[in-house]
């Protein structure tokens, strides 16, 4: 037991029971912990590679304003990312606004009226119901007369081949897959995994662009889904390849064609990627994506280390304390109310910032509970910064991902334990 590191926990105000509960089971982890540094490691040296091939110089973190014409940064980061995803090209902007105006972005573009949008692993995440036209909305695709079908996964968690094969016609243009299970209660997909589902979609419909909403799942693995055939990935950069720096942003990488389909849609047609000044935050994305493999790395490790810290306290845990991963979110079933406020009230008071606040259940739209939350980030909304929430209805469970460092993320985890136990809602074993 390291007396100083015990004590300095301890100003933290974690008990050295609790302290030990984590260490006991960090213990335990070393093997798998010793995996993810290897991918870690792996994808350092892709991003090295790609940095280095595409020339990245000191000028590339020159800033451009007005139209951003010749802005040889932003050039040169599309041109890295396009190396790191093995892709032809790549559209990286700080106008493309989050996460889910960059998949709006990339349907968008690549659809024309009567076409048709499909998913083959069900439902989209929620925002996309609403940019799809699922959930009527101003704007939407169904309003520009795209159409939309869906083939749900069967109930253990397989494609449904014969649904997809009925699915896919003549009208079907591109193909929507959806890597992380986001909040849903499916399967995160791994890459390969992803990649049976292109083959097998592109045996049916060769030209059909196959376009895989990447969000969580950036190099959580040593390949990304562009490398087993998707058309495009794309993603937030206040997510994974952010790497905690980028303050806004977000990518789509793929074939030439279809960025350039995104970027004249992003700027307007005849101008594509020519303007678009990058406003001095180009730096910072340079540099996140620089260190976005030991970011996920910590994330994953923060994941993992809280499903095995409340496996063993007798909680259900998503994915399971053993499992494979393939993004960084990780969910724990509370069953309780108190527990899942408890939870976040302890990611909150780990926080570098605003740890003095505390969360409190709120009215969010698009919900029909009340929903608590739990962040104290230097960029707002970041969710590869330790963060967590849930809505406050059974089963009460709690999702929560991120952690810009290991050391964070088993911090916040052994606050929220500190928390349950502090109100005698958990007694350690
Ligand atoms: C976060 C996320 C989005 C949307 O991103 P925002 O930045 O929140 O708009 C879309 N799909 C998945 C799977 C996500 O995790």
């Amino acid at each position: 037991m390291n007396r100083k590191l015990t004590e300095q926990y301890e100003k933290l105000g974690i008990s050295a029971e609790v302290y030990q509960f984590g260490e006991k089971t960090e213990q335990a982890l070393t093997e798998r912990f010793e995996k993810i540094d290897r991918t870690a490691e792996f994808n350092q040296l892709k991003v090295i590679k790609a940095m280095q091939e595409q020339k990245v110089s000191a000028e590339c973190f020159h800033t451009s304003s007005g139209y951003g014409y010749n802005d040889y940064g932003r050039d040169t980061l599309e041109n890295v990312y396009a190396s790191c995803f093995c892709a032809q090209d790549a559209l990286v902007r700080p106008q493309i606004t989050c996460g889910t105006h960059a998949l709006a972005l990339a349907l968008m573009s690549n659809v024309r009226p009567g076409d048709e949008i499909f998913s083959p692993v069900g439902k989209p995440y929620d925002t996309l119901e609403e940019v799809i036209g699922i959930r009527p909305s101003k704007g939407s695709l169904a309003e520009y007369g795209v159409t939309y079908r869906q083939a749900d996964l069967k109930k253990d968690g397989s494609f449904d081949y014969d649904a997809i094969r009925q699915a896919v016609n003549a009208r079907t243009r591109l193909v929507t897959i959806q890597r992380s299970k986001g909040y849903a209660t499916r399967p995160t997909l791994s890459v390969a995994r992803i990649g049976e589902l292109i083959s097998f979609i592109k045996s049916i419909k060769p030209d059909v662009i196959c376009m895989v909403d990447n969000c969580y799942g950036e190099f959580v693995e040593e390949e990304e889904p562009t490398q087993v055939g998707a058309d495009m990935v794309v993603g937030s950069l206040i997510k994974n390849p952010g790497g905690g720096l980028a303050p806004i942003g977000g990518y789509i990488a793929g074939k030439k064609e279809c960025v350039e389909n995104a970027a004249y849609r992003l700027t307007s047609p005849g101008l594509g990627k020519e303007v678009g000044a990058s406003l001095g935050v180009i730096q910072s994305f340079y540099q996140g994506l620089f260190l976005a493999p030991t970011v996920v790395s910590g994330a994953l490790k923060g994941a993992i280390f809280a499903a095995n810290i409340y496996e063993k306290l007798g909680f259900e845990v998503f994915p399971n304390g053993t499992e494979e991963r393939y993004d960084i979110i990780q969910a724990v079933t509370f069953g309780n109310p108190d527990m899942l406020t408890a939870f976040c009230e302890g990611i909150q008071a780990a926080a570098p910032v605003d740890s003095y606040v505390t969360p409190e259940p709120w009215a969010m739209p698009g919900y029909d509970s009340d929903v608590i939350m739990a962040a104290g980030a230097f960029v707002q909304g970041s969710s590869i910064e330790l963060s967590a929430d849930g809505p406050l209805r059974p089963p009460y469970a709690v999702y929560f991902q991120g952690g810009l460092t290991w050391y964070h993320a088993k911090l916040g985890i052994l606050k929220t334990l500190q928390k349950l136990k502090d109100r005698n809602l958990v007694k350690l074993c």
